[in-house]
């Protein structure tokens, strides 16, 4: 489980996370299968419950991988007048090639930006009166 005493020099969250690499230390894996994560790291033993990317991978697919899919697809179709077919070998798997691939990486940035940033939920401290 790791060296509680040994400290962990920061990591870039962009080169461990897009190699679904742990936050932490580097070495040990974020992933457990294409885009389940692990419940804690194998090497130096980081609990991985903290991360919660949500709709974040999904969110920059649709921004920046989809839109250009659809605009493909209707320059073809504007363009040619295509018959579906076409669509079906030239829309589609660029699409697919565009969308798919970037969800890993993404989910491991942001996994491990989480980390590095300590981002969370917001929690009222103990002890400090509303200001109601
Ligand atoms: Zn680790």
């Amino acid at each position: 489980m790791g060296t509680p005493a040994k400290a962990w020099p920061p990591l870039s969250p962009f080169q461990t996370g897009t190699r679904g690499r742990c936050p932490r230390c580097g070495q040990g894996h974020i992933f457990n299968g294409f885009l389940a994560l692990r419940r804690e790291c194998e090497v130096c033993g980081l609990d991985y419950s903290y991360a919660d990317p949500a709709d974040g991978p999904a969110f920059f697919v649709i921004c920046f991988a989809c839109v250009p899919s659809v605009v493909l697809a209707l320059w073809i179709e504007a363009r040619f007048a295509a018959p579906f077919w076409v669509h079906l070998v030239t829309s589609l798997p660029f699409m697919l090639l565009t969308c798919i691939p970037p969800l890993r990486p993404l989910k491991g940035w942001l996994v491990a930006s989480q980390y590095f940033y300590k981002a969370g939920e917001s929690r009222l401290k103990s002890g400090v009166s509303s200001p109601s």
